[in-house]
């Protein structure tokens, strides 16, 4: 038995071909499913059940799935990863900003969908324990000592990369959306300012990349964000 055995995954969606599909797939790597057509039915099987991961649905029938994000995040930080069409890259956004952990866009595959999982549920395990060093292939982010070593050798960066490169680290493996960067490293003043984010990542990348032309640690999600890549 693996220690995914017993994870609830609460899976908020209106397509039936969907919500098989995920049933199927997610169930047979050892996950409990459990199921909600609409937004208000979700919101009150996440709190009768208290799942350990939630799926949802931005194409709701009844509300807007960045309503129903919002609406969880008043009181649990569950992972909450958000399925979304194409054509939906604002409400994307728009609940990754209101506190979705990541998204997948449809259609996806069980390989992806699982990695996405894993990242999630680690990282809320993580959460709070403040862990001070993320290690991702051969690069070693010290957040408490503020050191980076690529290699076992240690690279220099100014305190803005740093911070950038903090901001990726803390949430290694998942999208963290252009907004929440300039905001935490820059404040919230500079939230239009989407033009550091490209100077510093090229700075970043030109550091700690093999080819920087061709990132494989810190990848571009085009029109949301970056991430800094796990597996
Ligand atoms: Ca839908």
């Amino acid at each position: 038995m693996t220690a995914e055995t017993d994870r609830v995954v609460l899976v908020i969606e209106d397509e039936p071909q969907v919500v098989r599909f995920l049933k199927a797939s997610l169930s047979s790597h050892g996950f409990r499913i459990l199921d909600a057509p609409t937004g208000q039915k979700g919101l009150i099987e996440a709190s009768a059940h208290v799942p350990d991961l939630v799926l949802l649905d931005l194409g709701l029938p009844d509300m807007d799935g960045v309503d129903v994000s919002r609406r969880l995040r008043e009181w649990t930080s569950v992972p909450i990863i958000v399925l979304s069409a194409r054509g939906q890259e604002r409400d994307k956004i728009e609940a990754l900003d209101a506190g979705a952990d990541d998204y997948l866009t449809k259609p996806f595959g069980i390989g992806e969908l699982l990695a996405r999982i894993r990242v999630a549920l680690r990282h809320a395990a993580r959460a709070g324990d403040g862990e001070p060093v993320v290690a991702v292939g051969d690069l070693r982010v010290d957040l408490a000592a503020h050191t980076v070593h690529r290699g076992g050798v240690e690279v220099r960066l100014t305190p803005i990369e740093f911070r950038l490169l903090a901001v990726l680290a803390r949430n290694a493996g998942r999208v963290v959306t252009q907004r929440q960067l300039l905001k935490e490293v820059w404040g919230p003043s500079a939230i239009g300012e989407a033009h550091y984010l490209r100077v510093y990542m090229a700075q970043l990348r030109h550091k700690l990349e093999a080819e920087p032309a061709r990132p494989r640690l810190f990848v571009t999600e085009p029109g949301v964000g970056y991430r800094l890549r796990t597996e």
